[in-house]
């Protein structure tokens, strides 16, 4: 990508991106007096439906903010709303949004972590003016719709069925695990194009109006008691072949570029979220009697691990931000890490970790505990990222299939 010229310097450049969020939010209090005030929410994954739709008009005021003061996608080609700037200028512009109290994007995770590049590799120029500006300033919402009852790690085997017709193409079948279908524009839906071909080869991808005839969504009760992700039902949905992502029977290698993104993501953001990090730090100084030195143990390390899952991603990203392999690590490295951080807070609380007594900032912490289990499944499972790095990394004899 060419860099615009006069581009600021990095310094410089942080110091425009702190100015203009800070007219959006104030930076938040860096002496931690802090406890006790906002919300108290500890999530990793959106595990709560209520105050969702605030949730996102917040999202969308800011996003826009942010196209205002051209920081909308600083990375980003200029053709499409970018400013053409080299990836470091992303990475400081999240560390200085993580020294404020911004909404919360996970909203935009697939949108902008995982679609946005897969269409930059995928997309027809068409597509891609289309798309990719409304993606990033969170106008057109998307979601993924891969999995299916019967397809999940071994996804290649999924029934979804695109038939042509004409210019348009049919698609019948069911997904599931569809997060924030309910809230979606858009969803990236892989289907079977052609049965007779071996099960990678016959697939296509497609992105899919949810508000189509024939597309029925359903939510999913989960744990934390939200509904963050769908049923997505297709009935024979016209979609038009001007909708296609990548060649007919060549969806598999859009699937393979946009999971690598997401896990790039997910490793990304453990990373570069300092502020669950500070959470955790808090409730040390706050719960119980103070810090004996086994707490203080234990937050150190979830503090000196969470800098190095940082610095690791930063290490894999660094050849241009082309994600390979090996971000599997970056997000097994986060899942434990976020293990780590749940263990350490329920030590911390004791039975404040599981009865609410009221007290800002402790049973809070229960969502990321419940939450667990769906970060260790979602976006590839920890079983499938260890067989990623064992082959494609580290070139270990396949695992039997
Ligand atoms: C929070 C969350 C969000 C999600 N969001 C989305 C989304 O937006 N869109 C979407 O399409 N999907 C989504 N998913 C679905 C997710 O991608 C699948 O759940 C995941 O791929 C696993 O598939 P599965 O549930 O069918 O489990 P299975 O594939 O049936 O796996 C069951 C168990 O077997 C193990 N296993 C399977 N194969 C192997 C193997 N070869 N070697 C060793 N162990 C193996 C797995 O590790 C797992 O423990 C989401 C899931 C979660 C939890």
């Amino acid at each position: 990508m060419t860099q615009q010229s006069g581009a600021p310097g990095l310094e410089d450049f942080r110091a425009e991106a702190a100015a203009a969020l800070s007219a959006f939010a104030p930076r938040r209090n860096e002496d931690r007096a802090q406890w006790g005030v906002g919300d108290d929410r500890v999530s990793v994954v959106a595990e709560r439906s209520e105050g969702e739709a605030e949730e996102l008009a917040a999202l969308r005021r800011y996003r826009a903010h942010l196209v205002e003061h051209d920081l909308g996608w600083v990375d980003g080609p200029a053709e499409f709303g970018g400013r053409g700037l080299p990836a470091a200028y992303a990475a400081a512009l999240r560390e200085v949004e993580s020294a404020h109290d911004l909404p919360d994007d996970g909203y935009l995770r697939f949108s902008v972590s995982t679609l946005t590049p897969t269409l930059l590799a995928h997309g027809t120029p068409e597509q891609q003016q289309a798309w990719l500006p409304r993606l990033r300033s969170a106008d057109l919402l998307a979601c993924q719709l891969y999995s299916e009852p019967g397809a999940g790690s071994d996804l290649a085997g999924l029934s979804t069925r695109a038939v042509r017709d004409g210019n348009d193409w049919r698609l019948t079948g069911q997904k599931v695990w569809s997060s924030g279908a309910h809230y979606s524009d858009v969803g990236l839906c892989i289907a079977r194009t052609a049965p007779d071909r071996p099960k990678h080869a016959g697939l296509t991808t497609f992105l899919v109006d949810l508000d189509s005839p024939g597309i029925e969504i359903r939510p999913i009760r989960q744990l934390t008691g939200g509904a963050s992700f769908d049923e997505v039902f297709l009935n024979d949905v016209v979609v038009p072949d001007s909708r296609r992502i990548g060649e007919v029977d060549d969806g598999w290698s859009v699937v393979v570029t946009s999971l690598l993104n997401e896990r790039s993501a997910i490793g990304t953001e453990v990373g570069v979220d300092e502020a669950l990090v500070e959470r955790l730090v808090d409730l040390a100084r706050h719960a119980g009697d103070g810090l004996d030195e086994r707490a203080r143990d234990a937050v150190a390390r979830v503090a000196a691990r969470a800098w190095a899952a940082r610095l690791t991603t930063a290490r894999f990203l660094e050849d241009g931000g082309v994600p390979g392999p090996e971000l599997a690590l970056s997000k097994l490295i986060a899942t434990d890490l976020f293990r780590e951080m749940s263990d350490t807070a329920a030590d911390l609380l004791g039975a404040g970790h599981v009865v609410d007594s009221g007290d800002w900032g402790t049973y809070a912490w229960s969502e990321l505990t419940l939450g667990l289990p769906g970060l260790r499944v979602g976006g590839g499972t920890d079983e499938i990222l260890k067989n990623t790095v064992g082959e494609r990394v580290l070139n270990l004899p396949k695992d039997a299939r």
